[in-house]
């Protein structure tokens, strides 16, 4: 595994340049959990055993995988004059949240894209999220970033995709800097990076032709693929954006808490949603347990009932049961009304369950106390009145927290 520890590498150029930043992140302790990254390319090499080394003529795989290839590729946006796209993922905050973001960006200025809000339910307050967003940010050590310099966009649909190029431009413009782009594996930065393409297309212009001079990474008229599987962006690609503004497109890291990282691409298509959320609320009482396929399991230890709103994939299937019973139903019915993983191999691949004991303060009914992130699957909002104590189990290498609701 290629673990990479920023830190070190952060504290070597403290002294170099004299930066007074300190930590980054400002977690009490699970800033450990968040601590290593891994190269995506790296990741899918060891896990999927491809990539698109056609797009590097000359790169072997071996290259790819140094930790200090990686290493020098991400110091360059903090050591350059540039500014920064950062790309997150709705979806899954602060799994695709790079956890030393300050660091990586050290003092250029930044815009935040917060994708996939396709996702979130129709009748979402942007403004509310957008102040969630800058809230989190802020602790892990963004503060200067402020409301108007976070978009809600989705790839997806294009949705907002367009206001978001007209502030990078102008960002770049304004301080005659290159922009970068940054971010976690399948946050959708290829999808971004297409959709640029596609407006700047659709603007003509010179643009067009500036393109097919890059045209030998160009597969069939797009510079990037997309997929489901984690890691799809190789090395720095620079897409011209017009107007003498070019955005270079850094590779994606790969988070190891995340639950994406265990799984095989079936998996991931199952868990990566692709379709707004039909998020699904249950009322638990003590004793009852929910099962979120076969990949984590919810029980209700103690306390009055309280309301579960679940927000994962469509497809990942949701059942309730007695937690006496919960073992049993899973080992009897996996791969069918429990799946995700589809067979009993694949789960016993993803290593045991941990359990993970929550209290949770009720704040009462007409708003969510807290959400229960579960890494790379989707979080689960906790809603009711006096407090209750719940046992998230997973495996041990998923990322499970605690943070303010989001909804
Ligand atoms: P990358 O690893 O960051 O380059 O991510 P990709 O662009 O390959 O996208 C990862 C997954 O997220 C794919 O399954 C995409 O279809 C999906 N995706 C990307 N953007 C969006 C979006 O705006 N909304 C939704 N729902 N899915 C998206």
């Amino acid at each position: 595994e290629v673990d990479l520890d920023l830190d070190e590498e952060g504290k070597e150029e403290e002294g170099e340049e004299g930066r007074e930043e300190e930590e980054g992140g400002e977690g009490e302790g699970e800033e450990e959990e968040f601590r290593a990254v891994i190269c995506q390319r790296c990741h899918k090499l060891k896990h999927y055993g491809d990539v698109e080394d056609a797009l590097r003529p000359g790169w072997s795989a071996n290259e790819l995988l140094t930790p200090e290839r990686f290493r020098e590729l991400v110091s360059v946006v903090r050591r350059k004059r540039c500014a920064v796209v950062c790309l997150v993922d709705i979806f899954d905050f602060h799994g695709s949240l790079l956890y030393n973001l300050p660091r990586i960006v050290g003092s250029n200025p930044v815009l935040v894209a917060v994708n996939k809000a396709d996702l979130l339910p129709a009748d979402f307050s942007q403004d509310r999220v957008r102040i969630w967003v800058k809230q989190e940010l802020e602790k892990v050590g963004m503060t200067d970033v402020s409301t108007r310099d976070i978009h809600l966009i989705s790839c997806k649909t294009g949705n907002n995709v367009r206001p978001l190029l007209r502030s990078m431009k102008q960002m770049a413009r304004q301080r005659r800097r290159d922009l970068y782009v940054i971010g976690a594996a399948n946050v959708g930065k290829s999808t971004f990076i297409n959709r640029l393409i596609e407006l700047g297309r659709s603007g003509g212009d010179a643009q067009r032709k500036k393109k097919k001079k890059q045209g030998e990474q160009s597969k069939g008229g797009s510079l990037v693929t997309t997929s489901a599987l984690p890691g799809t962006t190789l090395d720095f690609i620079e897409v011209d954006l017009g107007d003498k503004v070019s955005l270079y497109d850094t590779p994606g890291l790969i988070l190891p808490h995340q639950i994406t990282t265990l799984l095989n691409t079936e998996e991931l298509k199952a868990v990566i949603p692709q379709k707004r959320i039909n998020h699904v609320t249950l009322r638990l009482k003590e004793g009852k347990s929910v099962l979120l396929g076969g990949l984590v399991r919810l029980d209700m230890l103690e306390g009055r009932p309280f309301l579960f709103t679940f927000y994962v994939s469509n497809e990942v299937k949701l059942h309730q049961t007695a937690t006496d019973r919960a073992g049993e139903f899973l080992d009897s019915h996996l791969g069918e009304l429990v799946s995700p993983p589809f067979t009993q191999e694949r789960r016993a691949a993803m290593g045991p369950w941990v359990s993970r004991d929550f209290e949770i303060e009720g704040t009462g009914w007409k708003t969510s106390a807290v959400d229960i992130v579960i890494s790379g699957l989707g979080w689960i909002s906790v809603t009711g009145a006096l407090n209750c104590k719940v046992r998230v189990m997973a495996p041990e290498a998923v990322g499970v927290r605690l943070r303010s609701p989001l909804m």
